[in-house]
């Protein structure tokens, strides 16, 4: 429900109190930026650039000695596992101001735009402290989420000289969900009906895929002009950048490569506990799906598992995997 009239005008006056000051947490990187932090980042990413790793690549650039990636800053001061007590913490205006939303329904919190600056590059031994200032909030807005508003951040990240070296406006939206339409009762029990799976986006390119799976193929996706085969299904090919492609039939055939069991959150439409797995499709592609028809502790790395494309809902089919016979 939309605040409105003299109720909204009462909480907007308490959201105007917020705006322009810092929300009273320090942030700061845990000691000097070193080489293996930097290491660990690009490995994660797959960023190869040799100016964060290699010393004497770094040398010969105009950086002149190793640089940490511009995209490691805010991770640089995440508090890890202490975020959740932080949370808590009784001077946190941030987390005071959303309780504020809270009280209202607005519980949803969403990520929506981040935003960074730079003055110079990171570099080993650099150390940063940042001070966060809630720097605006919108008026009351109607979104796809639902109604609520939108909070505006800029923190300042300053180096062990005090001198600025770069920022970040992050924007959440504070929202009460909008209401999800009732399933219709599915028989005369009036046990609501089971939801249905959620469903791909469907594009240009990942529509003849989806409509392999109707007629009950599983394809890949084959470069048209070095062969090489790709999935999930994209306009070029990495290996030589050429657009032509064709697909070819799987066999299904597969061996599990990788595999979780998800208990939570658990998706509307998924049984639970779930196995979804990571296949090597048996031409050399890889394909995850949920492996099912058997117990979750059952599915093991090197398993061998057949396709089997199941009918999900009436009108939705998906590739599923089974124990292979
Ligand atoms: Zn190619």
């Amino acid at each position: 429900m939309a605040l409105q009239g003299k109720e909204r005008e009462a909480f907007e006056k308490k959201l105007e109190a917020y705006v322009g000051i810092e929300i009273g947490i320090e942030e700061a990187t845990k000691g000097p930026i070193d080489p293996s932090t930097i290491r660990q980042w690009c490995e994660a990413l797959g960023d190869e650039l040799p100016i964060y790793t290699d010393p004497a690549a770094a040398a010969d650039s105009i950086h002149g000695a190793i640089v940490a990636p511009p995209t490691m800053l805010q991770a640089l001061i995440l508090p890890g596992m202490e975020m959740a007590v932080g949370e808590d913490d009784p001077r946190n205006k941030q987390r005071e101001l959303h309780r504020l939303f809270d009280a209202e329904g607005m519980t949803g919190v969403v990520a929506t735009n981040c935003e960074q600056g730079f003055s110079r590059y990171l570099k080993l031994g650099d150390e940063l402290q940042a001070v966060t200032t809630i720097e605006s909030i919108s008026e009351q807005k109607a979104t796809a989420l639902g109604i609520g508003y939108f909070i505006n951040t800029r923190t300042v990240f300053q180096d062990q000289n005090g001198e600025e070296v770069a920022w970040m406006i992050f924007r959440v939206l504070k929202f009460e969900a909008a209401e999800q339409p009732q399933a219709a009762p599915s028989d005369s029990t009036g046990a609501p009906a089971k939801p249905t799976r959620i469903r791909p986006t469907m594009g240009h390119d990942n529509q003849f895929w989806w409509e392999g799976i109707e007629r009950g193929e599983l394809l890949i996706q084959k470069c048209g002009s070095c062969g090489e085969l790709r999935h999930p299904p994209r306009p070029m090919c990495p290996s030589c950048q050429s657009k032509e492609w064709e697909s070819i039939v799987s066999s299904g055939q597969g061996t599990v490569y990788s595999h979780v069991t998800i208990h939570y959150p658990e998706v509307p439409g998924y049984d639970y506990p779930a196995s979804v797995a990571v296949v090597d499709l048996e031409e050399g592609t890889r394909f995850v799906s949920n492996v099912v028809g058997c117990e979750p502790d059952e599915v093991h790395v090197g398993m061998k598992v057949q396709v089997s494309i199941e009918e999900m809902d009436p009108d939705f089919k998906m590739a599923l995997f089974r124990p292979a016979k």
